[in-house]
């Protein structure tokens, strides 16, 4: 995740790039860069940090007039945040610059064919593979931008939203989309290009949103003409009035980043495995496990350390493990786990847990645990960050930035990157039989449409957080595999709308919090089909002859505990093991109305900070 910008027309770019820069910081801001266009030749500028950095070094490192320009504010994905990996990225003959956002997957093997046929690369990402592909089909027969642009694209299999120009036509900026977005402003005699419409809102209501398979050629002086990246055939363009306001946009229409960060889970879900999971051809190619599998199968067992949100991503990792790859798991706080002393063994391995990369408490777990010997994996959203550098190997989870405090789609990704190392494993251990193997990859693709599907449960949370939003206290209870997300619920509730709220085992209720149930004491208890029915219906009849209010959530078509419960919330049928990420939806979408009914500030909420950098 990323955000471009881009500029043809008569007024000075650079401060149009600048300032659009600027508004689409919240998508990513590593690093950044700019590329202008002055009538003869380009000229880059590019840093590692925010634009107001590259603001800085570009005002002196560069003359920046010109009325082309580009640029980019980065949230890495492939090669650490520094001034090389920044886009934009020039081809090998310095005429084409390109700015992207998205994944090209198969970088690698075009990576290899292109050094092949003499090409060099200065930095490890993706996009300069791109960038360099599309130069050399450009070459080979001596074609315009555009038609190079679409071959190209036609051989990547990924995401992108790109925007391409070269010196040698310099009336034109190429772009194209699929899976990332991408907005053109239309001016008088002018063009603007973002990945959404706040770069432009001040210039022009007037914008065309690409569809995903699209590109376009924005020439000066030309009608926009929009053709399907597929086959060619023209597209008739679709030009909407803007309405929204800067704020509004940012947020995507949605009036807290936290809403907009749940919505986001189908799509960051699919990033996260994209190029990982090939559930048709029964595989997960994951770099820092491949190279790293003999560890990890040989571990006696794994010790999974993280805070907050993070450990309970741990603990649902715990049950697909054990279950999946037959590998004894802990699941520890690294704040207990720094002081306390552990017995840390030289055949264990460390999976550290963090969205930020930067958990103080976690960092100095993993590096006790490596004093000792011990192999440590990091499992971070930030690419470069603290935790990613410190351990030896790991994985991102690509969700993009997450602005909200309160964790969402860190949270499912987690849970997604950790499943797909579970199966991975199981397939090397041969702890699951092949049937299983093959149908939890099937089950694990479909996912983000599940995700989808328990997002239309909005209305129902609504509904069910305004009877409750004056609760003093809230419980939480799950079982199995949603025994972690009974307590991300009551965490999620916690943090932003300040209402005491626990999770429990289900069946842990009797030996306590079963004396706090009345009348006025809500229950959320996650009961879905796949896992232990019986004794959660069982669990919701003890609650039920003690008048607590129970609102539930279950499976599409359920009708057992609809009959017990207060309030019933339905999300799609999916194997035990995948559930929670969907049990937990409807859990978010309950905690962001009750704070908004409440009018607690959501995505600030007292006393946090995103990124727990103290101990
Ligand atoms: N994959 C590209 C990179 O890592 C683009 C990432 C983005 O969307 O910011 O440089």
């Amino acid at each position: 995740m990323c955000g471009i910008v881009g500029y043809i027309g008569h007024r000075e770019a650079y401060p149009i790039v600048i300032k659009g820069l600027k508004r689409l910081e919240y998508r990513g801001y590593d690093s950044a860069g700019i590329v202008l266009y002055d009538g003869k030749d380009l000229k880059l500028s590019k840093t590692k940090g925010k634009v107001s950095d590259l603001e800085e070094k570009s005002s002196k490192e560069i003359s920046t007039n010109g009325t082309i320009g580009m640029g980019h504010t980065r949230w890495a994905t492939h090669g650490v945040p520094n001034d090389v990996n920044s886009h934009p990225h020039l081809s090998n003959s310095g005429n084409l610059a390109i700015i992207h956002n998205g994944i090209i997957e198969n970088y690698e093997p075009l990576k290899k064919e292109l050094i092949n046929r003499g090409y060099t690369f200065k930095s490890d990402t993706d996009t300069e593979v791109l960038v360099n592909l599309i130069e050399d089909v450009q070459k080979k027969d001596n074609l315009k931008l555009g038609k190079a642009v679409q071959i190209a694209l036609n051989q990547v299999i990924g995401a992108y939203a790109i925007c391409v120009f070269d010196k040698q036509k310099p009336d034109e900026i190429v772009v194209a989309r699929l899976g990332s977005p991408l907005a053109i402003g239309i001016g008088k005699d002018e063009f603007f290009i973002a990945s959404d419409a706040t770069p432009f809102i001040e210039y022009t209501s007037n914008a065309i949103y690409l569809e995903d398979e699209e590109m376009a050629i924005v020439r000066l002086h030309k009608p926009l003409k929009i053709r399907k990246i597929k086959d060619d055939s023209l597209v008739d363009p679709y030009i909407q009035e803007l309405q929204m306001n800067l704020e509004q946009i940012e947020k995507g229409g949605y009036d807290h980043f936290m809403m907009k960060e749940i919505y986001e889970q189908p799509n960051v879900i699919k990033d996260t495995y994209r190029g990982r999971l090939h559930a048709n051809e029964g595989l997960i190619r994951m770099a820092g496990i491949e190279d790293n599998i003999d560890k990890f199968t040989n571990a006696k067992r794994i010790v999974i350390i993280a805070c907050g949100t993070s450990w309970h991503a741990g603990l649902v990792a715990e049950y697909i493990f054990e279950e999946f790859a037959r590998i004894p798991v802990e699941v520890e706080y690294a704040s207990e786990f720094r002081y306390r002393n552990p017995i840390i063994n030289k055949d264990d391995v460390i999976i550290a847990i963090s969205q930020s990369g930067e958990t103080a408490d976690t960092l100095a777990a993993i590096k006790l645990a490596k004093e000792n010997g011990a192999f440590v994996f990091g499992v971070c959203n930030v690419v470069g960050s603290s935790i990613s550098r410190e351990t030896h190997a790991g994985a991102y989870t690509h969700a993009g930035p997450e602005i909200g405090v309160a964790s969402t789609k860190a949270f499912t990704t987690q849970i997604t990157v950790l499943t797909m190392i579970a199966l991975r494993l199981a397939k090397a251990k041969g702890t699951l039989s092949n049937s299983d193997f093959h149908r939890y990859l099937q089950e694990l693709e479909i996912i983000p449409e599940k995700v989808a599907e328990a997002l239309k449960t909005n209305d129902k949370a609504k509904e069910i957080a305004a009877v409750f939003k004056d609760a003093t206290n809230f419980l939480y209870l799950g079982r199995g595999y949603n025994f972690p997300v009974a307590l991300e619920g009551a965490l999620k509730l916690k943090e932003i709308s300040y209402i005491h709220a626990e999770g429990y085992p289900a069946a842990e209720m009797k030996h306590g919090p079963i004396a706090l149930i009345d009348e006025q004491m809500p229950v959320v208890v996650i009961a879905p089909k796949q896992g232990h029915y019986d004794k959660v219906v069982s669990n919701i009849q003890e609650i039920k002859s003690r008048s607590g209010k129970i609102i539930a959530i279950v499976t599409k078509g359920d009708t057992q505990v609809r009959d017990l419960a207060d309030y019933v919330i339905e999300i799609p049928d999916a194997a035990d093991a995948m559930s929670p990420l969907l049990t937990t939806i409807p859990l978010q979408l309950l905690s962001y109305h009750i704070a908004v009914m409440r009018e607690c500030n959501v995505d600030q909420p007292r006393n946090l900070a995103k990124s727990v950098t103290v101990e």
